[in-house]
């Protein structure tokens, strides 16, 4: 069973796709962590975001996920950065990185692999992002698509800069998705967009529990009985 949650920044997607996951024993697939651990190893090397620096950065940087007690774990040459990935610093460039054709192949490749591997040993993946539904595996299973307010989405993630300490202002943030959204939405591969067949949840007036529910009925609707 493969479930694909796309949308912008803030929607919700990743603690959604975190509670479905667990609420039906399948393995979480978070592919922006996977866009942010390139992110980081641009910054690490003093890189651009361009072709150029691409062509030389890429080939010497490695990323990896692992899972541990069923937690996803990101590796950048060998070294853990799961607990880095979530800055401002990153948040600014991963956009601008994620745009680079280069990048976007090698992360899809490593995705349908990660996700197909553990889909045989899981049985199910729920995988989050923004073309998991359009273009890493346009044949899943259950396809949904969030959205929400921008002012909601900011204060979502404000909440979470606090928690995590980062002291940013609310039209800091609110410009940082915005901006993000803007370049994802507008970039010429794999933008995104809602896959024709995923289901739309707005996610504005919803509690997270309320969106899990969503989706895991709609998992449950589409399996056979008692699997
Ligand atoms: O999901 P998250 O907000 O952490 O993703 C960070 C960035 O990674 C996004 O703004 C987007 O530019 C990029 N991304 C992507 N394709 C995905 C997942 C994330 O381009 N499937």
């Amino acid at each position: 069973m493969i479930v694909t949650i796309d949308g912008p920044a803030g929607s919700g997607k990743s603690t959604t796709a975190r509670g479905v996951a667990d609420r039906l024993d399948y393995v979480y697939l978070d592919t922006g962590a996977m866009y942010r651990t390139v992110a980081l190893g641009f910054l690490e090397a003093d890189a651009q975001p361009s072709a150029h620096d691409a062509e030389n950065v890429l080939p010497e940087l490695t990323v990896d996920v692992k899972y541990s007690e069923e937690e996803m774990r990101l590796y950048l040459n060998g070294e853990e950065v799961t607990g880095r990935i979530r800055t401002p610093e990153v948040g600014s460039i991963v956009s601008d990185i994620s745009t680079l054709r280069p990048v976007r192949e090698r992360m899809v490749e490593d995705q349908r692999r990660i996700g197909f591997e553990q889909e045989e040993v899981h049985g199910g993946v729920v995988l989050d992002g923004r073309d998991t539904g359009t273009v890493v595996f346009p044949d899943a299973d259950i396809k949904i698509f969030m959205e929400a307010d921008l002012e909601e989405r900011a204060r979502r993630r404000k909440k979470e800069y606090d928690e995590d300490g980062k002291d940013l202002s609310l039209s800091e943030v609110k410009e940082e998705l915005a901006q993000r959204d803007r370049q994802d939405r507008n970039r010429d591969i794999a933008p995104l967009r809602r896959a024709e067949d995923a289901t739309l949840l707005d996610t504005t007036y919803k509690t997270i529990d309320d969106q899990i529910a969503f989706v895991v009925d709609r998992v449950k609707e589409y399996r056979p009985s008692g699997t």
